[in-house]
């Protein structure tokens, strides 16, 4: 007997029933019933679609059949839904500061530091007087103490600082910059397109790859109001190259009445010479050095939550905290938890040891093989897995990423995973949608795990994504 479309039309279920079926209920109750009603009738949509369209795509022509079908649907749409709920991944990428996975993951005190606040706290509460007190008054105490900047303020980002610091000290007069520091740092952020933004005009200065102090003063007239310096975070020129000192620059603005301020971007609280980083700015340097005001991200080599921190001289910082602008860009409780959390390491002498990216950063070669080689061994043992999976050791790099020193590729242990079936591709989708995603490469045809950016604590959870394989 054949089957019209009509029949299997009235073979679909009804969306009670589909609602009854113990998969759909257990959905229910994760998501509220209202939501599974919806994820019900999409699912029985489709399949009246289906069947209604030329090739109607299931042999199944039962009652029971469809309704299992339908079913099924209904939890593959809910998982779809899923996919994009904020959560847990496993970066086993290599990418210190990767600014999909949500750039620096933060240290257990931080993590700890933002739960206690996300009750009640003493955000702008003083528990001496019992009155209203000074937001971020401690995170701003210490970026005084750990940059030797007078005094410190702290908006939402890095690119809230430039815009503010614009708007407030540049608005309607000329800003001078090189032209080799007119950069794109990440899609949105363009130096030229900030500057029109805060209302202040661009005078840019010397050529690409050379700029002499002399370009700068020949620049500054009647209407300047500061000289502008950008960290060239995420390029590098390279060869016949010129651009003065930044306490040369400070010298020259402040012999003719101007500020100098410098976007450090991600910046660095501590040398990081040793790991290769010698051209990110040392922000205590840069106060040293003279800049009235620097600003630099909280969420990239700092190793916190995401902010722009601006240290400098107070009375510029007085009024930056009095412009009406200030209530747009600043900071919730979470954040000043997080950032004071993350710098008392740092004033406490443990940031290489407390925070994640510092210790992703300065983990060298033979340590990441050492866990390596720990890891594939304790997984072997466990998998037990009759050839499915290969583990080998290569050579790799790993990056700093965030958009910072693009020519530092440290050196790294990388596992490839091959499995014996599925193609470097599949086999990369299938961790990627595990239930805690770990995310992975693919070099030369390979899924590479780089144990540079997984906490040890996570590698247990990468040996059940390879063993669900
Ligand atoms: C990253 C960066 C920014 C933007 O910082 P966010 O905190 O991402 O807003 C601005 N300027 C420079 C030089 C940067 O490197």
């Amino acid at each position: 007997m054949t089957h019209t479309k009509a029949d299997d039309l009235r073979l679909i279920p009804s969306v009670d029933e589909v609602l009854s079926t113990p998969a759909v209920q257990i959905i229910a109750q994760q998501t509220g019933a209202r939501r599974a009603v919806d994820f019900v009738r999409e699912a029985v949509d489709e399949m009246r679609k289906e069947i209604l369209s030329a090739n109607g795509g299931h042999s199944d022509h039962s009652r029971d059949g469809l309704l299992l079908l339908v079913a099924e649907r209904v939890q593959r749409i809910w998982q779809e839904r899923n996919l994009t709920r904020l959560r847990k991944v496993i970066n086993a990428t290599g990418v210190i500061i990767h600014t999909n996975l949500g750039r620096a993951p933060l240290s257990d005190a931080a993590k700890n530091a933002v739960l206690e606040a996300a009750g009640y706290c003493n955000v702008e509460y003083d528990l001496s007087t019992g009155k209203r007190g000074k937001r971020g008054e401690r995170v701003e105490s210490l970026v005084a103490e750990l940059t030797g900047a007078e005094s410190a303020i702290v908006v939402n980002n890095c690119a809230a600082a430039a815009f503010f610091i614009l708007s407030v000290f540049g608005k309607g007069s000329g800003v001078v910059v090189s032209r080799g520091e007119l950069v794109e740092i990440g899609g949105d952020f363009r130096v030229p397109d900030v500057l029109v933004q805060s209302g202040s005009y661009l005078k840019e200065v010397g050529t690409t790859n050379r700029t002499k102090l002399s370009d700068f003063e020949r620049a500054i007239g009647e209407n300047t109001a500061m000289i502008l310096r950008v960290h060239p975070s995420n390029y590098r020129i390279v060869g016949f190259t010129e651009t003065p000192k930044l306490s040369n620059l400070a010298e020259l603005a402040h012999s003719k009445g101007i500020l100098l301020y410098e976007d450090a971007g991600s910046g660095a609280l501590i040398d990081l010479t040793p790991y290769g980083l010698a051209d990110e700015p040392h922000i205590s340097q840069s106060i040293a050095d003279g800049a009235d005001l620097v600003s630099f991200s909280g969420d990239k080599l700092l190793g916190g939550s995401q902010a722009g921190i601006i240290a400098g001289r107070s009375e510029l910082i007085a009024q930056l905290r009095k412009h009406p602008l200030y209530r747009a860009l600043r900071v919730d409780k979470l954040s000043y938890a997080a950032l004071e959390a993350t710098l008392e390491s740092y004033a406490r002498g443990n940031a290489l040891t407390d925070l994640p990216v510092l210790k992703a950063l300065s983990m060298n070669y033979e340590e990441i093989e050492h866990r390596a080689k720990g890891f594939i061994a304790r997984l072997e043992s466990k998998l037990n897995n009759g050839n499915t999976l290969t583990f080998d050791l290569i050579d790799g790099e790993s990056v700093i990423g965030g958009g910072s020193a693009p020519d530092v590729h440290a050196k790294t242990r990388l596992i490839t995973v091959r499995h014996n079936s599925l193609s470097a591709d599949e086999t990369e989708t299938r961790l990627r949608q595990h239930t805690i995603p770990v995310i992975s490469r693919i070099v030369d045809d390979m899924v590479v795990i780089d144990l540079r950016t997984v906490d040890e604590a996570d590698e247990v959870v990468i040996a059940e994504a390879l063993k669900a394989l």
